[in-house]
C-alpha cells in the first residue's frame, strides 16, 4: 500500500515540486491549495494529482480536508506543511491584520494540520511531518517581522512536537529554504533580488526541486532516526 501524503500549498511553487516528487516516488498525494483554482486545475492536468481546496488557517476546514483525503486515499502518513504567504512591511506600516494573516497561515496552519492528523498517526504508530520554515525565520529580514516570527516559530514548534512524537514512530522536521525561484520571490523588486543573490555562495536562486529533494529524504520510512532537525537548503547562505 502506498503511503498517503498531504502537501499544503501543493499546487504551485515549492509545493508543486514536492507533490510531484512524492507522486513519482510512489506516494498517494493530495495537494491542498487556498483559492487559485486556475493554477490548481492546471497542476492537476499536468501531474494527475488531485487538488483539495481549504484554508490552512481555519482549523475546522483542516479537519474536514484531512477527513476527505483519508476517505479518498486512506489514512494520512505524511504531512508537508508548505502553505505560506508574505505580507511585508516595516513596523511603521504593518497593520495588525497583516501580522495576524501571516501568523495564522504560516504558523497556525502547521498547528491545525498537525492537530488534524495527530491522533491517527499516534494510533497507527507512524507519521512523517515536514514543516517548511525559511532562512528569514533563522536570520530575520527587514520588513518581515510577521513572516520572520511565523517562520522562527515553526522551528520551535517542530522541535517541541518532535519530542511528543519521538517514541511513537512520528518524526517532525523542518526545512529552511533560502531564496527559491517561485512566484513568492518574483514579487521581490529586481534591485533587492540582485543584492540577495550576491550573498548566496552558490551564486543563484534555488530551484523548487531542490527543496523537494530534502522532503523526500525526511519522509522516507528509513529516516526514522531524524527528528526535530532543521535542514537548511539555501546555497550556503547560512554561512554568512
Ligand atoms: P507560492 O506563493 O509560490 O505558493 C504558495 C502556495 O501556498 C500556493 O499553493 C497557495 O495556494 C498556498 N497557500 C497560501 N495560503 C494558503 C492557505 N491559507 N491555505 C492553503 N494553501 C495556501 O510560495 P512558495 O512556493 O514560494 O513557498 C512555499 C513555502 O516555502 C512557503 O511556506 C514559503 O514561506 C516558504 N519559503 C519560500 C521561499 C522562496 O524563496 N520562495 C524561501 C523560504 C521559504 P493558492 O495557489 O491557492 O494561492
Amino acid at each position: 500500500m502506498s503511503r498517503v501524503a498531504i502537501v499544503t500549498g501543493g499546487t504551485r511553487g515549492i509545493g508543486e515540486a514536492i507533490s510531484v516528487s512524492l507522486g513519482k516516488a510512489g506516494y498517494a498525494v493530495a495537494a491542498n491549495y487556498a483559492g487559485n483554482d486556475e493554477r490548481a486545475k492546471a497542476f492537476t492536468a499536468r501531474s494527475g494529482i488531485a487538488a483539495y481546496k481549504w484554508d490552512v488557517a481555519d482549523y475546522a476546514r483542516c479537519v474536514a480536508g484531512v477527513a476527505k483525503v483519508a476517505t479518498a486515499l486512506g489514512p494520512v502518513d505524511v504531512v508537508v506543511n508548505n502553505a505560506g504567504i508574505t505580507r511585508d512591511g516595516t513596523m511603521r506600516r504593518m497593520e495588525r491584520s497583516g501580522w495576524d494573516h501571516v501568523l495564522d497561515t504560516n504558523l497556525g496552519g502547521c498547528f491545525n494540520m498537525c492537530k488534524a492528523v495527530w491522533e491517527s498517526m499516534l494510533a497507527r504508530g507512524f507519521g512523517r511531518i515536514v514543516n517548511i520554515g525559511s532562512i528569514n525565520g533563522q536570520a530575520g529580514q527587514y520588513g518581515q517581522v510577521n513572516y520572520a516570527a511565523a517562520k522562527s516559530g515553526i522551528h520551535g514548534f517542530t522541535k517541541a512536537l518532535a519530542l511528543e512524537g519521538a517514541a511513537k514512530g512520528i518524526t517532525v522536521n523542518a526545512i529552511a529554504p533560502g531564496y527559491i525561484d517561485t512566484d513568492m520571490v518574483a514579487a521581490v523588486p529586481a534591485a533587492v533580488l540582485e543584492k540577495i543573490v550576491a550573498r548566496i555562495p552558490v551564486g543563484r536562486l534555488g530551484k523548487a526541486q531542490e527543496i523537494a529533494r530534502g522532503v523526500l529524504f525526511l519522509v522516507a520510512d528509513e529516516a526514522g532516526f531524524v527528528t526535530g532537525s532543521t535542514m537548511s537548503i539555501n546555497g550556503g547562505q547560512h554561512m554568512y
